[in-house]
């Protein structure tokens, strides 16, 4: 685990099978009140847990798990996770937030064949993902959060309540899997996702100042060029449609 910022704090995927996302944690610790987003994929609550705390930061100041969107390399872990931190509060985009809760898994999964592999694979019963989510994000919410200042962005198109979060003072962009480093962006072929959403939530993150960039998985990005995301978008253009 390392520190990239004041107040934001990385922890590895540890890919196995298939991949683990990363974990930010953000939020001055100072403040005693800090936020994980995203917690990874099945079996890997244990390994992200000990990182955090080897980092000296304490669970009982961690207040919320936001969550960038809901594949299982993301959410996975989360059972795991709340154990550790029962008064944790869940926070997810309210068009993947209302499925969970009805138990509602083909987002989780993202599709059909790729239920039955996991579910035998990691032992995953049938209603494992049905939490209770206790704030709905819509877009466009300020989070003042940790002593920082977050904006929660909607970038649907790699799945249906997918967000990004910004910090507009350091330039900080958190975008789930929309985005990558090296000229790359998130599958467009799962359930939920839309191809032409994903074209224009890549154009609403290219109009961002973005220093630090900060994705779901591979590098993460200091010292982004200030027309990265753009050039991305322009690149991958012909195939969004
Ligand atoms: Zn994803
Ligand atoms: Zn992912």
């Amino acid at each position: 685990m390392a520190k990239v910022y004041n107040g934001v704090y990385f922890v590895a995927g540890q890919d196995d099978f298939i991949p683990d996302s990363h974990v930010y944690i953000i939020g001055d610790p100072a403040s005693k009140d800090l936020s994980l987003v995203d917690v990874g994929l099945t079996g890997k609550g244990n390994y992200k847990l000990e990182s955090i705390q080897q980092m000296g930061i304490d669970l009982a100041c961690v207040k919320r798990i936001i969550m960038t969107h809901t594949h299982l390399d993301h959410i996975g872990c989360l059972a795991e996770i709340q154990g550790a931190i029962p008064g944790a509060e869940l926070w997810i985009h309210k068009a993947e937030a209302e499925p969970i809760e009805k138990g509602d898994d083909r987002a989780i999964y993202g599709m059909e064949a790729f239920k039955g592999m996991c579910q035998m694979q990691y032992g995953i019963g049938p209603d494992a993902f049905q939490f209770k989510i206790d704030r709905k994000l819509e877009g466009g919410e300020t989070l003042e959060i940790g002593s920082m200042i977050w904006e929660v962005i909607h970038i649907p198109g790699h799945s249906m309540g997918g967000i990004a979060l910004y910090e507009p003072v350091a330039k900080i962009l958190i975008p789930g899997d929309v985005i990558y480093a090296d000229y790359a962006i998130g599958r467009f072929d799962l359930f939920g996702a839309d191809a032409a959403q994903l074209k224009e939530s890549l154009g609403r993150l290219a109009q961002l100042d973005v220093d630090i960039l900060l994705p779901g998985h591979n590098q993460i990005v200091k010292g982004v060029s200030s027309d990265y995301i753009r050039k991305t978008a322009k690149m991958w253009e012909a195939y969004l449609v």
